[in-house]
Order: structure tokens, then sequence, then C-alpha cells
């Protein structure tokens, strides 16, 4: 799977970053910089898709 960033959308809530600290960190405005797009379907990969308040978040098989 791979975890993509609608930059359209994400507002630099740092939510995902919290959720996932070992995957994401946030850039000096606070916007999130994944380290490592394919990612496993793990259940966190998969609340942090949910909990992103701006829906900017979303898992594509590849
Ligand atoms: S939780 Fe969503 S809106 Fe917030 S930084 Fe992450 S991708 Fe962007």
């Amino acid at each position: 799977m791979t975890l993509e960033i609608d930059w359209t959308r994400c507002d630099g809530h740092g939510l995902c970053a919290a959720l996932l600290p070992d995957r994401i960190s946030r850039d000096e405005w606070g916007f999130p910089v994944l380290h490592g797009t394919k990612l496993p379907p793990d259940t966190a990969v998969r609340r942090a898709v949910a909990a992103c308040p701006a829906l900017a978040l979303r898992l594509t098989r590849t």
C-alpha cells in the first residue's frame, strides 16, 4: 500500500505525525514529511488515514 497526501487539503494539523511518529515527521511549518510512502496497511496507518480532519490522507494499492 502507498500512503499519499493530498496537498490541496492538508492544513498541517500534525495529527498524522502524532499518530504515526516513526513514519511521519513534521517540517518547519508543521506539514507532514513521510518516511517512505510504501507502508503496510496496518491498523495504525488506517487509523491515521481515518483521523485526518482534512481528509488529506489516503492509502492506495501499489
Ligand atoms: S492529519 Fe491530515 S491535515 Fe493534518 S497534517 Fe496530517 S495529512 Fe495534513
